[in-house]
């Protein structure tokens, strides 16, 4: 689709550069100092969990069904943390190990496993001459910080509306047994904020691929949904069980945005023989994750139900966040053809995709009118968004009214970028 600019004539495009070049020296003018770079919760946002704090004191019962919270034992979690990992995973609780306040560290720590010592039965992947992986894009930086740290080759594979390009997943997973696995955020995606369809799910658990082929399936957001049409995501070890691929599935999740970011309680489960496997190896560094902070965490949320009354409050303050983002970008790109952008039910994240060879220019000019947005590129891997189209807008952390401005911002870029662009392709 052309932009309005690309359809001016040449006078009012030159027209159309000077005034936004104006509007942009004004806001530069305003000294701002705005972040709409990572996902985080904002302070208020964080407080709703402060009551947990109090749960736990000098006086408290520190057993949980008569495990002693306060000593070593009980390494895969206590009882009451894995029936809710269960729950929130969609698995038996016995499927479920609970540790310490990070799923990206579980994430690491399994990978690393299989790089070193192989999936059971397999060569360890350290060992073969060529390792990939697959990253749905636009996906989560992290994620591709882990295959790449680890020298495993990250081969970007498209996000559409239903979740990854499954014709091409299936296609590349079938021909390359060097296709060791996968990362997905089924659910609100981090960053396009869709949630897998079923059909994506089923294919998923059932395709052809490497006998040690693992999929890392982060289910981070959940529960967190702040609408009242919440998606719904298929359950995928059912699934994956069904077709004889059980082992196929690492589940991971934490508590990170739903209690206190960094000090919530992360979850892995997957099959029987998997949780058994990898709890023998983590077991070697780590004699009890902290039970205490399980115990807290279960007495505050003692099931998905009092988790889901949680998430309410706080969809209160995702709510008009993500509304503003709307309504900003609506108001002032709608009719532009120089952007589109997701529209999620749940999630810390909106996907924005402008002109082709945009969005590194718009990240450099929001950073000199004072915003920081998350670096343009971050969303693929190794940061090589190979049409550089995509800016991922984190809108949780700052106030509606810095939200706002910040938006305001990131709008004025936009058109003038897609102006320049067009005036270029012209000179
Ligand atoms: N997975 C996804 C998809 C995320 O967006 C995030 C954090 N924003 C994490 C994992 C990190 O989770 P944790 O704090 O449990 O390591």
């Amino acid at each position: 689709m052309q932009t309005m600019y690309e359809q001016m004539d040449t006078a009012a495009l030159d027209a159309a550069l000077a005034d936004l070049t104006r509007q942009v020296d004004e806001v530069k003018a305003k000294g701002l100092k705005l972040d709409m770079a990572r996902g985080k919760p904002s302070p208020a946002q964080v407080d709703i969990s402060r009551p947990m704090l109090d749960l736990l004191s000098s006086g408290a019962d520190l057993t949980d069904e008569g495990v002693d919270c306060s000593n070593y034992g009980c390494f895969e979690g206590i009882p009451s943390a894995r029936r809710l990992a269960g729950e929130f995973l969609g698995l038996p609780a016995d499927q479920t190990i609970v540790l310490g306040s990070s799923s990206l560290n579980i994430m690491q720590s399994v990978l690393i496993h299989y790089w070193e010592k192989g999936v059971p039965g397999y060569t360890p992947w350290s060992k073969l001459d060529r390792v990939k992986w697959l990253c749905p894009a636009p996906g989560y930086d992290r994620h591709f910080g882990i295959t790449q740290d680890l020298g495993i080759e990250n081969v970007p594979v498209r996000m559409t509306e239903t979740g990854p390009d499954m014709d091409e997943v299936e296609r590349l997973c079938a021909a390359d047994d060097s296709i060791k696995g996968m990362f997905c955020v089924p659910k609100y995606s981090n960053p396009t904020g869709i949630t897998y369809s079923d059909e994506t799910v089923r294919r998923l658990a059932t395709m052809k691929a490497a006998p040690d082929f693992r999929i890392v399936w982060d289910n981070a957001y959940a529960v967190h949904d702040f609408t009242d049409t919440p998606d719904v995501l298929a359950n995928v070890f059912d699934l994956a069980r069904e077709a004889g691929n059980e082992d196929r599935i690492l589940g991971v999740a934490s508590t990170s945005k739903i209690t206190f970011p960094g000090a919530g309680i992360a979850f892995f489960g997957s099959s029987a023989a998997n949780v058994g496997e990898v709890a023998n190896t983590l077991k070697v560094g780590l004699i009890s994750a902290n039970k205490l902070n399980q115990l807290m965490h279960t007495r505050f949320l003692p099931d998905l139900d009092a988790v889901r009354a949680h998430m309410r409050k706080h969809a209160e303050f995702l709510r008009p966040r993500f509304a503003c983002v709307e309504e900003k970008l609506e108001e002032g790109l709608a009719g532009t053809g120089c952007g589109t952008w997701s529209h999620p039910h749940g999630g810390y994240f909106v996907s924005f995709d402008g002109p082709e060879g945009s969005a590194k220019r718009v990240g450099a000019l929001c950073a000199e009118m004072g915003v920081k947005l998350t670096p343009a590129g971050a969303t693929w891997p190794g940061g090589n968004d190979p049409h550089d189209t995509n800016i991922r807008i984190a809108p949780t952390y700052p106030s509606v009214e810095e939200l706002s401005e910040a938006l305001d911002v990131l709008v004025l870029a936009v058109k003038l970028v897609s102006a320049q662009l067009a005036r270029e392709a012209r000179a």
